[in-house]
C-alpha cells in the first residue's frame, strides 16, 4: 500500500511542532523541590511503606492468594497503596538527587510535585491488623437461610411466603431444608404451609386447633365444614378456575375436622372394619391432615354432587391433578405411593402447602410429601 501523499507534510508540520516544543521545555526546566516538599515526600514514604508491612503482616508468600480472593473493590485499594509507595520511594530518590545538584535530575524532577502531592493526599486507610483475608468457613455459612435475617425474620413474623422468597423460591426453600441446611424449619409447626403429618409425625400438641377457620367463598360445601383462610381462598380460586376452563362445579365434603371428630371417625371405621381396615383410610386422632385446616376432601357436582370415590374419573378429577398445584394444592395420598403414606390413593384429598412449594413439588415430580422433604417414609404408625 502506497504512503497517502496528503499526510506527508502534516506529518512534517507535527515534527516540526515536536522539536519547538522540547527545545522550549530544555530552556526553562522545571523549579526544583522545597525543602518542605522533600520533608513531606519523605514522610509520605514512611506511611505508605507501613501500610505495605502492614498488607503483608504474616507471610508474603501468602500474598498473591489473599490479593486474589479480595473483592474487587479491595483488590483497586490495594494496588493504590502499593502504587503510592513505589511512586514516594521513587520521588524521594529523585528528590535527593536533585537536592544534590544534579542537572539531569532536576530535569526528571519534574514528576516529585505530583508524587509528593498524590502521597501528602495519603494513601487509603488499611486496618491495623492487616487486609482482611476472608474466611472459606463463613462463605460456606451463607447457605443457610438460617442465617439470613431477612429469612429468619419472616419465620418469627409467621410470614411463610416471605420466608419462602428470602430462601430464594420454592425449590430453593425445599432443598435447604431436605439436605439438612435450613435447621430453623421445623416441619412439626401446625401454623406452617410446611407441616407434614403422617403416622410417624402427629400434631403437635396432638389435640391442636387452628385459629382461623372460616368458611370458602362460592364453593358447594355439603358438610359446612371450615377451612384456614390462606386454603379457603385458594379453594374459592381454584373452584371458579376449573368452572371457567369447562371442567365443571367441584364441591366439597369434609375439610377441617377437631381431634374429638376425629376420634369418633376413626372409632367408627374401627368398629366396622377393624384396626389395619381403619388405618388404611382414616388417620388416628392427632395425625389427621384434616385436623390442620389446611386438607379438603372435594367432589365432583353436576346439579347434585358424586362421591369422594366419584372423583379419579371425573372430568373434575383430571382438572385437578393437572392444576391443583396452581393454586397451592397437592394430592397428598398419590396413586402407587401407599409404601410412603399408609393410605389408599385418595384423588379427592388435597392438601395446602402454598403456590410457591406446590410449584416446586409438581416441577419437581413429587408424589410424596415426605420424599419432597427428605423424611423417611410412615406406611405405618
Ligand atoms: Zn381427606
Amino acid at each position: 500500500m502506497s504512503p497517502d501523499p496528503e499526510l506527508s507534510p502534516r506529518r512534517a508540520a507535527r515534527a516540526e511542532a515536536e522539536r519547538l516544543a522540547t527545545a522550549a521545555l530544555a530552556q526553562v526546566p522545571p523549579p526544583a523541590p522545597t525543602r518542605r516538599q522533600l520533608r513531606e515526600a519523605a514522610a509520605a514514604s514512611t506511611v505508605a511503606v507501613d501500610a505495605g508491612a502492614g498488607a503483608a503482616r504474616g507471610s508474603w508468600r501468602r500474598l498473591p492468594e489473599v490479593v486474589a480472593a479480595l473483592p474487587p473493590h479491595r483488590r483497586r485499594r490495594l494496588a493504590v497503596v502499593a502504587g503510592a509507595a513505589v511512586a514516594v520511594v521513587l520521588g524521594v530518590a529523585v528528590a535527593i538527587g536533585a537536592a544534590a545538584g544534579s542537572a539531569r535530575d532536576i530535569a526528571a524532577s519534574a514528576s516529585v510535585d505530583d508524587t509528593v502531592s498524590a502521597a501528602v493526599a495519603g494513601p487509603p486507610a488499611v486496618p491495623d491488623d492487616g487486609l482482611p483475608i476472608p474466611q472459606v468457613a463463613a462463605v460456606a455459612a451463607t447457605a443457610t437461610p438460617c442465617d439470613d435475617p431477612a429469612f429468619t425474620a419472616a419465620l418469627a413474623q409467621g410470614d411463610d411466603t416471605a420466608a419462602i422468597a428470602a430462601a430464594g423460591g420454592g425449590s430453593a426453600f425445599r432443598t435447604a431444608v431436605a439436605s439438612g441446611l435450613a435447621p430453623c424449619v421445623s416441619l412439626s409447626d401446625p401454623d406452617r404451609e410446611w407441616l407434614v403429618v403422617n403416622k410417624q409425625r402427629p400434631l403437635e400438641p396432638l389435640d391442636y386447633y387452628p385459629g382461623d377457620l372460616v368458611m370458602p367463598s362460592n364453593v358447594r360445601a355439603l358438610e359446612q365444614s371450615a377451612l384456614r383462610a390462606a386454603p379457603a381462598e385458594a379453594l374459592t380460586a381454584m373452584v371458579r378456575a376449573a368452572a371457567d376452563a369447562g371442567a365443571g362445579e367441584i364441591g366439597y365434603l369434609s375439610a377441617f375436622r377437631s381431634y374429638s371428630t376425629q376420634q369418633s371417625t376413626y372409632a367408627g371405621r374401627v368398629a366396622v372394619g377393624g384396626v389395619a381396615e381403619a388405618d388404611r383410610e382414616s388417620a388416628r386422632p392427632g395425625f389427621s391432615e384434616h385436623q390442620t385446616g389446611k386438607a379438603v376432601d372435594i367432589v365432583p357436582c353436576s346439579g347434585s354432587c358424586g362421591t369422594l370415590d366419584d372423583v379419579a374419573a371425573s372430568r373434575q378429577g383430571e382438572w385437578v391433578r393437572e392444576h391443583a398445584w396452581e393454586f397451592g394444592f397437592i394430592t397428598r395420598y398419590a396413586e402407587g405411593r401407599e409404601d410412603y403414606s399408609g393410605y389408599e390413593p385418595e384423588a379427592w384429598h388435597l392438601r395446602y402447602i402454598g403456590p410457591e412449594l406446590a410449584q416446586a413439588y409438581h416441577d419437581g415430580g413429587y408424589t410424596t410429601l415426605e420424599e419432597f422433604f427428605g423424611l423417611p417414609a410412615a406406611p405405618t404408625y
